[in-house]
């Protein structure tokens, strides 16, 4: 597809529709919207503009269909395949200025919010409420980045991905049309679900302006655990058995030795070596916690565990899970000149022994810095193998031996990205992941967005 560039008129017109203040040409604010926090090589847009309402970004939007110029939508740029790197240039939205929490309805567990609320910032005033967001990636994220991810976190397992807390809707369509699809009812059987063929669409179909979310109280009681086991199989084998016991974790995590000699290193906590689970539970009573965390250590002791400490305090368990949230930016930060690719793949609990210990056995085929981890009771798998950037061999390897773990992720009945998305790194796997229905999502991107200017190079091969 062939688009146009942002030329002074286009930007003189765009800047009447916000403010001259609200949008950008220069070059260190198209730098710093040129690439997420992927290895995926930068794109500069034409312009970035920070709209304030739904009807600004619809005429922008409307503004760029005529002139035939692509829009991509941005939250935090936080993002691990690509996702929001403008790579066709054009026009950037960014979002940080539309961060209002429009209503929350306690009474409903449910919030109004416009796409650049930042989830934690919305929790901790939930906070004061009894009631969160449940869904939790591991960077600071906003909604609609969280929606056009349909990003998840360690959290999932109990509570479900960002997809079963969106409710409700508006959307910018191509044209500038604003729709608002879903409703407010905890249940419907009401014609086709429209909501969630954006949710997870990285905004190639249409931008969020507003949502409707689900909430959830926070439960009375919590208790942790954290279990060492010889190897990551016999870890993997215990989360299979706490998940088929229907202990119902709130979290739980794989961490690979390495990823827990990072751990005690940069955060000072003292933790049994070798492969570990971290487990969250939660509940109306102490007493239920206990009987719950007891049975738990008998399913890890049963699959080997060596080491299990339980019904840690509420201060170590925060610490504890401070430090899983906070593992992917400390293996950045430890790892400066080395080329981050984080694999992401998801299989069918049964499957994810098999899949944890392939992925284990072929990392330990190279030498390079290996982080193995996982949301383990949805059967995520993540690693980290870092290559120099300098070094195109060890690139090489690291993008083969990615390549096969997705492939196996597929074959195991999985699949290519269990949270971060497809963006530009897991395009090449769509067709193999989706056969014939890929055909299906081309056709619904291009009733959607027939001239193609939302998002585009994405998703598709
Ligand atoms: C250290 C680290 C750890 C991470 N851990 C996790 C994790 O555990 N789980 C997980 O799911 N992800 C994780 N991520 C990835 C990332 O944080 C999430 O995908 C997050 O939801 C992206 O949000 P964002 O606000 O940064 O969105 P961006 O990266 O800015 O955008 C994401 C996508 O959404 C689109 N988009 C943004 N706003 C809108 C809108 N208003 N309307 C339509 N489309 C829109 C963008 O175009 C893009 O395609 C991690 C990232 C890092 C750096």
């Amino acid at each position: 597809m062939e688009f146009n560039e942002i030329n002074e008129r286009d930007a003189a017109e765009l800047g009447a529709i916000v403010a001259p203040q609200r949008i950008s040409c220069g070059e260190s604010s198209c730098a710093l919207h040129s690439k997420d926090q992927s290895s995926h090589r930068a794109y500069v847009p034409g312009a970035v503009i920070w709209p304030l309402s739904a009807e600004e970004v619809a005429k922008i939007v409307s503004y760029a269909c005529d002139r035939l110029m692509p829009v991509t939508a941005w939250g935090m740029g936080s993002s691990l395949e690509g996702n929001p790197i403008p790579v066709c240039g054009g026009i950037v939205l960014d979002f940080s200025m539309m961060n209002r929490v429009l209503a929350i309805r306690h009474e409903d567990f449910q919030a109004d919010l416009e796409p650049g609320v930042i989830y934690q910032d919305l929790n901790e005033t939930l906070r004061h409420q009894g009631l969160f967001f449940p869904p939790d990636p591991g960077a600071r994220a906003t909604i609609g980045g969280m929606i056009g991810n349909n990003a998840s976190g360690s959290r999932t397992v109990r509570y479900g991905a960002t997809r079963d807390h969106i409710m409700r809707l508006k959307v910018v369509l191509a044209d500038g049309e604003i729709i608002e699809i879903g409703n407010r009812a905890s249940k419907s059987s009401s014609g086709y679900d429209l909501v969630h063929i954006f949710v997870g669409s990285e905004g190639t179909l249409g931008i969020v302006v507003e949502a409707t979310v689900k909430l959830t109280p926070i439960p009375a009681e919590f208790s942790a655990a954290v279990a060492s086991f010889p190897s990551a199989e016999e870890a993997a084998s215990a989360v299979f058995g706490i998940r088929r016991a229907g202990l119902d974790p709130v979290a739980l995590e794989f961490l690979s030795p390495e990823c827990m000699e990072l751990v005690s290193r940069e955060q000072g906590i003292s933790i049994a070596s070798g492969p570990a689970v971290f487990a969250e539970f939660a509940g109306p009573s102490a007493s239920y916690l206990a009987e719950t965390v007891a049975y738990a250590e008998e399913i890890c002791r049963e699959n080997g565990s060596l080491k299990y400490e339980a019904g840690i305090g509420r201060d170590r368990r925060d610490k504890l899970f401070r430090a899983r949230h906070s593992l992917g930016e400390m293996i950045i930060r430890s790892h400066p000149d080395r080329k981050i690719m984080t694999t992401d793949v998801a299989v069918p609990i049964s499957m994810f022994p098999s899949m944890i210990a392939f992925a284990d056995a072929e990392s330990r085929k190279t030498s390079l810095p290996r982080y193995l981890f996982s949301h383990a009771g949805d059967g995520n798998i993540h690693l980290v193998v870092l290559g120099r950037k300098d070094r195109e061999s060890e690139i090489r390897t690291v993008e083969e031996l990615n390549s096969r773990i997705v492939m196996k992720a597929i074959e195991l009945g999985g699949t290519a990205t269990g949270e971060h998305g497809v963006g530009i790194g897991k395009r090449i796997f769509m067709e193999r992941e989706h056969g014939k229905s890929l055909e299906w999502m081309r056709r619904i991107k291009g009733l959607f967005d027939p001239k193609g200017i939302l998002n585009p190079g994405k998703i598709f091969p």
